[in-house]
This record gives C-alpha cells, structure tokens and sequence, in this order.
C-alpha cells in the first residue's frame, strides 16, 4: 500500500548537480536514470564507453547498451527501472553503438525518497574489456603451456600467434644469436614471408637494442624499424623486442614488428610480453634438452659419428627398403689395425684423438650424403643404399688410403691402419644381422691377410679363414643375436 502522503517523484533527485560536478570528472562511465529507467544524464566516459553521445540516450532507457535484451530490465539486477542494492557488482556484456562487445563491471545504487520510494538509479560502468582480454590471452598461454599433445617448437609457435593476435602486431619472430647475427628460429607473418632459418646482422635490426636491454624495448617510427633487414621493402613503424634468456645466457630475442605506428604499448601489454618471452625461453630450453637427448641417442659421444643404436635403425629401415623395392645396397666395416698398441704406447686420451680423427678422415672420404657409425670401440661402418660391392669396394679402398697416407694428422698424433669389410646385400642374405654377418666375414679376411687393405663379399669367396678365425665369427654373432647388440 502507498503511503497517502507520498511526495510527488522529483524529475530530478535532490542534490543531482553536485553529484553530476562530481562524477563529470571521474574516469569510470557514470549514467543517471530517473524512477522509469529513462536517462538523465552520463558523463564523458560513459559516452566514450558506449559510443552515444549525451543527447542521443537523455530520454530513452538503456535497453540499448545491453548485448542480450533479456539482461535488460528482466534478470539483470542492475538495468531497468527496479531498485538496485548498493552491494550488488556485475560483469557483463554490453553493446556499443558500432556494434562492437564490452565488457563492464557495473555497479550503483538507488536514490529513495524518505519514504522508500525510487526517485531514479545512478549506474557506474567500469570497462573491463582490456582486462578481460589480457586474462584470457593469460589463460591461453597457459592452455598453450600445459597442452601435452604439442612440441616446445609447436608450443612457441602457438605463442607467437597468440601474441601477434593480442598486440594486433603482423610480424612475430623469436631470432637466435648467432655470433652477430640473428637466424630466425621461428615467423609469423602476414606481409611478406620470412623463411625459418635466415640469418640477418644483429647490427642493421632493432633487436640489438632488444637483446641487450632487461625490459622490453619499443620504439616508433625509428629509421631501424623502417628498413628491418627482414622485410625491407615494407615501412615499418612499429617494434617492441626484449631478450630471451636461458639459464642467465641471452639466446636470442622475441619481436614484434607493424608498419602501423601507434602510441605506444600499454604497461599490462609490455608485462604480457615479458612473460612471452619467458615462455618462449623456457620452451627453447626444453627443446634444447630434447635436441641434446636424441643427438645423445644418435651420436656417438666421442667422435660425432651416428651411434651404433642409430646404425642398427638406419640399417634395418635400409634392408627393409631395400628387399622390398628389389635394389642394391652394400655395408663397408671398418676396424682400425692395431689400436691397443696405440692405447699402450700414447695413453688412452691418445687413443681417443686418434679415434676422433680417424672418423674425420673417413668421412671427408664418405661425403655429406653418408654417414658414418662407429659401431665399436675402434670399430666403423657406413651403409651405402644403392651400391653394389664393387663401387662400396671402391670407397673403402679410398678410406683405407686415405688413412695410410695420413694428411689429417696433426703432428704429434701417431698414425693408423683399418682393415675393411665389405658386403653387398645378396639375394641369398635373410635378415640385417645376416647382413652384418658377411660384411664381417669378410673384415676378418682383411685382418687375416695382413690388415690395412680391403675385402669384399664379392671376392671372399676363395677366402678361407682359419677355422679358429670362422669360430670367433660364430660366437660373435650368436652373442650379437642373444644381445641384439650390433657386432
Ligand atoms: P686388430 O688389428 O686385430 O683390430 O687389433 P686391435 O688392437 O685394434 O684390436 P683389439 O680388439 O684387440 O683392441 C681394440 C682396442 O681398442 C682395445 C680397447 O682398449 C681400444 N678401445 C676401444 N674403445 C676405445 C675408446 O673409446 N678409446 C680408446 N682410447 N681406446 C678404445
Ligand atoms: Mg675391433
Ligand atoms: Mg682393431
């Protein structure tokens, strides 16, 4: 029941244009509305908030501003005409006059008259749009972080579009120092391509700046920016970079590029980019440690050569490929002569150097498009696709050679000798092991003639080793089947 004595709802509550003077000048987007939800007033903010101007909205309610016209009026606490409690915060979407989403935390109050009736409502509009799109940037990365199906690489590359999306940048790039230049280790792009892998001078780029500061660096317009020697035909305007560092070292630094200029990064922007790049650094490390992991699997620890678990994968794929497509292939073994009197004579470090040289020599003879797996102690082999025994024969007479002769000795390094071994992929050879079998059969004949010189499968035919030679074959076999250990 109304009170009979209810004074007649003011227009205007009492007291409005002191509270108008006070909120002109606040920064948060202020409305009034009278006791029917019809605007009063706003101020500056809240008219750059929703992109109406002040005469546009005095009068008509704010059905307008709210994205769901169910918010309005019906289950938001804080539209309509209905009385708004003081406690009562709100985030929400809001429409702006170009049709463009906000988002805003929305709060206010009720002015009653003394007897409880709503005289109108004040409503303060605090954008989080910015806000909100930084927490949700911050979720991603970590989305990105925690995703356990992607590689550290496919993790900073999500990163980069990540950012470049945020930033509203075009160019993204993490570069690695490499002696004075950078090589682009990762790009994204959307004007002009920049191939992974390039190097370009650190010197003529503003990532030098970038890469020696602790915070990350912008600049606008500057002369470096515009002739990036990256994309040098575009006019760049825009750069901000700051460095990657792993484990206190800078590697390398993450860019972004425009050729748009604008006025400058927010502080929540520079912080984002910050943490960007210790996600960035921390995954290149972990990628490090993955590289270094399989380069130990795949690499001999001493000599650089493949290892010997490597050889016994590349040879199986080669005898599968090579059964299957009905081709050629042949296995050279190499074993260095006398290598126990080298340990005995010059000490193991010696022998270690030597051993490292020899792989060198027998790879300046094997080429870029071979690889050579130490497979033993002072043990070799190099599996050539494609050759039959007399070209393989051919290489090997050319590394024996190369060895005797000695031109990559260093003056204080004893020289050596290998005998050789080698077998072409018969018809009549079962299994890789088989394989492995006969190349060794055949390095035996080698040491057995005298060493340093060659054999091949081809030409053993007449060899007869001394039966205790065939046992010692035998059982390192048998062993090699028992173990799966090569040779
Ligand atoms: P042969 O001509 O019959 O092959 O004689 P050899 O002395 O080379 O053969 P043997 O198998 O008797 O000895 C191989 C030696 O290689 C024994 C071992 O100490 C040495 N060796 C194996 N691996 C390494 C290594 O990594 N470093 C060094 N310094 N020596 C090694
Ligand atoms: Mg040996
Ligand atoms: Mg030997």
């Amino acid at each position: 029941m109304k009170p009979m004595n209810m004074p007649v709802p003011m227009e205007r509550p009492p007291g409005t244009d002191l509270v108008q003077a006070v909120f002109q000048v606040c920064h948060d987007a202020v409305v009034f509305t009278d006791s029917a939800g019809r605007v009063q007033w706003c101020n500056r903010p809240f008219e750059r908030l929703t992109g109406y101007r002040r005469a546009e909205l005095i009068g008509g309610t704010l059905d307008r501003i709210y994205a769901e016209q169910e918010d309005f009026g019906v289950t938001h606490p804080l539209s309509g005409p209905r009385m708004i409690s003081a406690d009562h915060r709100i985030i929400t979407n809001y429409l702006r006059r170009d049709g463009s989403l906000i988002e805003a935390e929305t709060s206010g109050w009720s002015f009653l008259s003394t007897e409880g009736a709503i005289l109108g409502h004040i409503r303060i509009f605090e954008d989080y749009t910015a806000t909100n799109r930084l927490v949700r940037v911050k979720d991603k990365l970590f989305d990105a972080a925690t995703d356990q199906a992607t590689s550290p690489g496919e993790k900073v590359d999500a990163m980069i579009s990540l950012a470049c999306e945020f930033l509203h940048m075009p160019v993204g790039l993490v570069g690695l120092v490499r002696d004075s230049n950078l090589l682009v280790h990762k790009a994204k792009s959307t004007l002009a391509p920049i191939p992974i892998g390039t190097l370009f001078p650190l010197e003529e780029s503003d990532c030098r700046i970038a890469l020696a500061g602790d915070v990350p660096f912008e600049t606008h317009s500057t002369e470096m920016a515009q002739k990036h020697p990256l994309l040098p035909d575009i006019g760049l305007r825009t750069y901000i970079g700051v460095p990657l560092v792993v484990g206190g070292e800078r590697i390398g630094t993450l860019s972004f590029l425009n050729p748009l200029s604008r006025a400058g990064f927010t502080s929540a922007e520079r912080q984002l980019i910050s943490d960007f790049a210790r996600f960035a650094a921390q995954q290149l490390a972990q990628e490090r440690q993955i590289a270094a992991l399989e380069r130990a699997a795949t690499q001999d620890w001493l000599t650089g050569a493949g290892s010997s678990r490597q050889f016994r994968h590349d040879i199986e794929n080669v005898f599968r490929t090579v059964r299957r497509n009905d081709a050629q292939a042949s296995l050279i073994l190499i074993d260095v002569d006398h290598f126990k009197s080298i340990n005995d004579a010059y000490g193991h470090d010696m022998g270690d150097r030597v051993l490292t040289n020899v792989a060198r020599s027998l790879e300046t003879v094997i080429g870029a498009n071979r690889r050579l797996y130490r497979v033993g102690g002072e043990e070799f082999a190099v599996i050539l696709p494609g050759s039959c025994a007399d070209s393989a024969a051919i290489m090997a007479e050319q590394m024996r050679q190369r060895l005797a002769e000695a031109p990559d000795l260093a003056s204080d390094m004893p020289s050596v000798t290998a005998s050789f071994g080698v077998a072409e992929l018969d018809p009549d050879i079962t299994s890789q092991d088989a394989w492995v079998k006969c190349a060794d059969i055949a390095l035996y004949a080698s040491k057995n003639n005298g060493r340093n010189q060659v054999t091949s499968n081809g030409s053993i035919a007449g060899v007869a080793l001394p039966d205790e030679l065939w046992r010692e074959v035998q059982k390192k076999h048998a062993k090699t089947r028992k173990q799966s250990i090569t040779i």
